[in-house]
């Protein structure tokens, strides 16, 4: 219930107008979110990289409707990889399709796309497209079947959701070249028509999904985590859900796949202990690193996720 309620609110423009404005909401969106600019993202970064772990930063805003909207996030994206390669950072960046124009025109959104794996192809870095809600999951795999195969770009992957039924047959198809994926379990409200309702279910695909991607990693020689940490290996697991982790440590070991062969992913803010005792077990781990000023559908799908988050936030507001 509260799950579907934060999920609509994140689309919804009144409450983002309404919320944007309390000084509470960005304090409590400010756990995971690292600031308004660049700058605050990049210094979270070089935390995280001096504790030995690799960052991948996200200029929030999604759903952009104009197509100078769409540039204006596009060469913000340029940026933040001019600025990882000044800083010389070990982090790569997370893209959505929906901010560069994937609801504007297709045609748009994929020279968009094209420039920023071009820009970042020359600053031998790595793209990772975000999946968004499940209207956007065909344009999305087609654009990442373009760049990739018509396109002849190598420094892209994208990112896979165990809440749709679909999964399984989507990542066999992916693991024939094989893509670098991130997988997740998916952060929106989707039609039982279309995803597991039950969280067993996605917990359950999710594992069956870890386990192939990480088979496939070992048949094609285990690539490793790239020496400036921009590059992952063909598994990235995006969860801080400790039972799937536990089964993806025990699969990898039992199939023989090395350490720096599959790479874990936890969001800015979340499970920093977890992430602490990955990295010093000697296994990759990424951070999610969002900044910017558009964070308010970010931090409502934050919430949605663990609606225990706001009484937490309003406690701790109450007691200042
Ligand atoms: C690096 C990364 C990238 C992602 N990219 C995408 C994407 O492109 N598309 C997409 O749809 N989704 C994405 N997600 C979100 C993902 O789909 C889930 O919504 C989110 O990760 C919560 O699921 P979980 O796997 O942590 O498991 P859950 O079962 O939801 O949570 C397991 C445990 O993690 C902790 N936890 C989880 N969420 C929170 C929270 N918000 N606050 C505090 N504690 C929490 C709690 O301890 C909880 O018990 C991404 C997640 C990560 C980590």
């Amino acid at each position: 219930m509260l799950r579907a309620l934060f999920i609509y609110l994140s689309k919804a423009a009144w409450a983002r107008r309404v919320v944007t404005h309390w000084r509470i909401a960005w304090q409590a969106a400010s756990r995971f979110v690292a600031g308004e600019k660049l700058e605050d993202g990049l210094s979270v970064v070089k935390k995280l990289n001096a504790n030995g772990i690799q960052a991948t930063l996200d200029q929030l805003g999604e759903h952009t409707t104009t197509a100078e909207d769409a540039e204006k996030a596009t060469q913000g994206i340029l940026q933040i990889l001019d600025a990882i390669e000044a800083e010389n950072v070990r982090s790569n960046v997370s893209i959505k399709l929906t901010q560069i124009g994937l609801k504007v025109d297709l045609n748009l959104c994929s020279d968009n796309l094209a420039r920023i794996l071009e820009h970042a192809k020359q600053r031998n870095n790595f793209i990772r497209i975000d999946m968004e809600d499940a209207t956007c999951v065909d344009d999305t795999l087609a654009l990442f079947y373009e760049m990739r195969n018509g396109r002849g770009f190598h420094n892209v992957g994208l990112v896979i959701q165990s809440y749709l039924y679909r999964t399984v047959e989507d990542v066999n198809k992916l693991m024939q070249i094989p893509a670098r994926i991130r997988l997740c379990k998916g952060a929106y409200k989707e039609s039982p028509h279309i995803a597991y309702p039950k969280k067993r279910d996605v917990d359950a695909n999710y594992d069956r999904v870890a386990q192939i991607l990480l088979e496939r990693a070992f048949e094609v020689g285990s690539p490793e985590l790239s020496e400036d940490g921009r590059v992952p290996p063909i598994p990235a697991l995006a969860t801080h859900d400790e039972k799937r982790i536990r089964f993806a440590l025990e699969y990898a070991k039992q199939i023989g796949l090395p350490k720096k062969a599959l790479e874990f992913q936890m969001l800015y803010g979340i499970r920093r202990d977890l992430q602490a005792s990955l990295a010093e077990q000697g296994y990759p781990v990424r951070v999610y690193v969002p900044f910017g000023s558009e964070w308010y559908p970010y931090f409502t799908r934050r919430l949605a996720e663990r609606p225990a988050n706001v009484w937490f936030f309003i406690s701790n507001y109450f007691k200042k």
